[in-house]
């Protein structure tokens, strides 16, 4: 495995600094030989380019689950390591631009995530976001659409990694594992129905979000088109915290992965 940083600068406005430098803002985990899947990890950070300071926010709000997926690209790291699968994952927070959104989203660089305003982005004009655009969310989807040609004649399988907080508007949310799917279900209910039969997480089917509340973007604009079987799965923080959580939960993951791959083979869908 190497590592390929891709890091941009963008033109801007004098009066508003005239380049800004969004350092690191997309890594690239490669793999050698023919791998099966691709992983991609879009909220692996809660970096902050410097330009913008702390956008308002405090320390807590910057360390806590709306900047990042906390836990998600340790997990995803130990996948790529048991699959010998190349891994994409940001490099900035989500909350300076969220590469699990297209550009026109509200959400994309939102001004409001969960009880918490974000005053950098509560008064964005357009240039601003045409260059975050520009920045961050153009060279992240390049790295991954690169990472589908590099290894085309294999790879079979896109699986996104993220993980949610266990209490959201103050509820406590019961589901530890979520298998979720976009315009194209097949691997996620084929997931669903290899489940380990003693499996001890709480695993539900588009749980706590679906691609109706706009989170299965990388999926249809990616793995779609290019003919790539495709889930989003997502992790409840709180079992992800440590090393060797991160590294259960990979060994949870991998072999149903392997075995739902292999039982789409077998019905001749691969
Ligand atoms: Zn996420």
């Amino acid at each position: 495995m190497c590592r390929v940083e891709i890091f941009t600068h963008v033109s801007f406005s004098e009066s508003q600094g005239g380049i800004l430098d969004f350092g690191t803002v997309v890594h690239t985990d490669t793999a050698e030989g023919a791998p099966l899947v691709l992983l991609v990890c879009e909220h692996a950070s809660n970096r902050i380019p410097a330009f913008l300071g702390d956008m308002g926010l405090t320390a807590q709000a910057r360390e806590s689950h709306i900047a990042w997926d906390p836990g998600a690209l340790g997990v995803a790291q130990q996948m790529a390591g048991r699959m010998s699968a190349p891994l994409v994952h940001g490099g900035v927070s989500r909350m300076v631009y969220d590469c699990n959104r297209p550009p026109e989203a509200a959400g994309a660089m939102p001004a409001q995530s969960e009880e918490y305003d974000i005053p950098a982005n509560m008064t964005i004009t357009p240039d601003e976001r045409q260059s975050r655009v520009d920045g961050i969310y153009t060279p992240f989807t390049r790295a991954v659409s690169d990472q589908i040609e590099t290894h085309r004649p294999s790879l079979k399988l896109m699986v996104t990694v993220h993980s949610f907080t266990p209490v959201y508007h103050g509820r406590q949310r019961l589901v530890e594992l979520g298998i979720l799917h976009g315009r194209d279900d097949q691997f996620a209910l084929a997931m669903m129905q290899a489940k380990p039969a003693a499996s001890r997480f709480v695993t539900r089917l588009n749980e706590p979000y679906s691609a109706a509340d706009g989170v299965a973007h990388t999926l249809d604009a990616q793995a779609v088109p290019n003919g790539l079987l495709n889930v989003m799965i997502e992790i409840r923080n709180d079992l992800i915290r440590t090393p060797d959580q991160q590294s259960a939960m990979a060994e949870h993951l991998v072999p149903w992965i392997n075995r739902t791959l292999t039982g789409l083979q077998e019905r001749g869908v691969l």
